[in-house]
């Protein structure tokens, strides 16, 4: 670090236009030329920038990447833990089995995560984007081993410019070599969410998997290679929605990074230690050499601030060397800039969300509880609605569709619940033994006895079978169906 600044650039043609060409330091009225040094148009190389959000950021993406990719290895009673195995139509997680029927279940698990988004949003604003969002921590993933191939900031916008060489074949070589193998690994660790991960390793180290799985493999992998490799920061200005929308979730209170514009104004360059009427930004341009999607925070609140920190990390570190207060930018609400004492827990926002969150909670909690390991469907025979057989007896037909929906095999008893009296069944009281994730179709025919033969007048009446586990009586499942007959 010199002792004087001069604003610099990155260099490029990214949103901070204003930095390509001149600085205007808004409340001195002076204009600041700065050196334009052309890029790959469109190119942000983000200095490399430690600190305490920094060290929190790329903690929190690298434990959810190696999550990520052991997650599928987790076994829990001789198989995977977690697998959407859908071959089988199965998601199943550690011992629960969702099947399609299931699917609300599921649907509340995503509405709630959602709403718990939201929630966080409120208090935190975009930290999903700046250190959980996936995008942020393969971009970061891919920035690193660019960095490690081709050398820190300023070496790869040098790179950028440098006519094609030998060294600069090899570089770009090595890093899209390196990025498709992550890339690769990617994909594999998606499709193992998908299809178990031991047998799709294997089968992919072998060149064994069908062509399906290879070509689900290959796409996730050329997605992961083109957003984290060359779409970066695109996909958050242009494709993500959430950005979009974030800011209907905001209120004033909600915590931004946030530059003090009172304090840092007017900004300008200065020594150490020199005793000066401006404000405390000395505008070196840090917090937008370090801003992975190209912005001057100085500039405001904008829908591209992904919350990542990185310029405040940057700016309390030209705070420290100059001798100033810390944080000139930092996580900062509305209402904490202008001196007004931030409600969080009472503003009307998130008590809304609050109780929402709780509602679904509860509603998902009693879905649970409710949620049967067995699945009955009666289906009652097509063809006729009753048949008249010998003896003045009248005949329904009917096929149980019964699946055991966990995963061990069990034996269940399948009867007539109620009023059985009524009714005669070929195959009462059966009993019978269904394997792990298994439906048995069984057919059963009822009938009741005529009382009389004298009207021929069509009647309904209820009738309710029933299947229930042996080992667990609690465990049983009923429905209602009619049985068709003649009075
Ligand atoms: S302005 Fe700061 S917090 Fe926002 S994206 Fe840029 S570096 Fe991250
Ligand atoms: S806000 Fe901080 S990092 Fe940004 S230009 Fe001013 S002093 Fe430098």
């Amino acid at each position: 670090m010199t002792d004087s600044f001069t604003p610099n650039t990155r260099g490029d043609s990214t949103p901070n236009t204003e930095s390509n060409t001149a600085i205007t330091a808004p409340h001195r009225g002076e204009t600041i030329p700065v050196t334009f040094i052309p890029s790959e148009k469109g190119k942000i190389h983000i200095k490399e920038q430690k600190g305490v959000f920094q060290r929190l950021r790329t903690s929190i993406n690298s434990l959810l990447i190696i999550a990520f990719f052991v997650i599928p290895f987790i076994q829990y009673q001789g198989r995977q833990a977690i697998l959407m195995d859908l071959e089988s139509q199965q998601f199943i997680f550690f011992s629960t089995t969702l099947w399609p029927q299931d699917f609300t279940l599921m649907a509340w698990v995503f509405i709630i995560a959602a709403f718990l988004l939201f929630l966080v949003t409120l208090f935190w604003g975009r930290v999903w984007c700046g250190y959980l969002c996936p995008q942020t921590s393969w971009s970061f993933m891919f920035i690193w081993v660019e960095k490690q191939i081709e050398g820190n900031s300023n070496k790869r916008h040098a790179l950028d410019r440098a006519p094609w060489s030998l060294n600069k074949l090899l570089k770009r070589s090595s890093k899209h070599f390196l990025w498709g193998v992550i890339a690769l690994l990617t994909g594999c660790g998606f499709i193992a969410y998908f299809v178990p991960a031991t047998t799709l390793y294997s089968e992919i180290l072998t060149l064994s998997a069908s062509f399906w799985i290879t070509a689900w493999v290959w796409f996730f992998a050329l997605c992961t290679y083109l957003n984290a490799g060359w779409m970066r920061e695109q996909m958050c200005l242009h494709c993500c929605p959430y950005s979009r929308f974030q800011s209907a979730m905001f209120d004033s209170n909600t915590l931004t990074v946030t530059y003090h514009a009172k304090r840092g104004e007017s900004r300008g360059p200065r020594k150490r230690k020199q005793a000066t009427q401006l404000g405390d930004c000395v505008d070196c341009n840090l917090c937008v050499d370090v801003c992975p999607t190209g912005i001057d925070i100085r500039n405001g609140l904008q829908y591209e601030c992904i919350n990542c920190g990185a310029c405040v990390d940057a700016c309390n570190k030209t705070m420290e060397k100059f001798g100033y207060q810390p944080s000139l930018i930092s996580y900062t609400s509305e209402n904490e800039l202008n001196n007004i004492t931030a409600k969080r827990l009472t503003s009307y926002k998130f008590i809304g969300y609050s109780l929402a969150v709780l509602i679904m909670l509860g509603v998902f909690a009693f879905d649970v509880y409710r949620k049967a390991d067995i699945q009955l469907n009666v289906i009652r025979d097509r063809q006729s609605l009753y048949r008249e057989v010998g003896d003045n007896r009248i005949e329904n037909s009917y096929t149980l569709k019964i699946r055991n929906k966990t995963q061990q095999d069990k034996r269940y008893l399948i009867y007539i619940d109620g009023e059985r009296g009524h009714f005669i069944n070929k195959a009462i009281d059966v009993e019978v033994r269904i394997n792990a994730g298994e439906q048995l179709s069984y057919p059963v025919t009822v009938y009741q006895q005529r009382q009389t033969t004298a009207a021929n007048n069509l009647h309904k009446v209820a009738i309710q079978f029933k299947v229930m586990n042996l080992a667990n009586p609690a465990d049983s499942v009923s429905q209602q169906t009619q049985f068709f007959t003649l009075r």
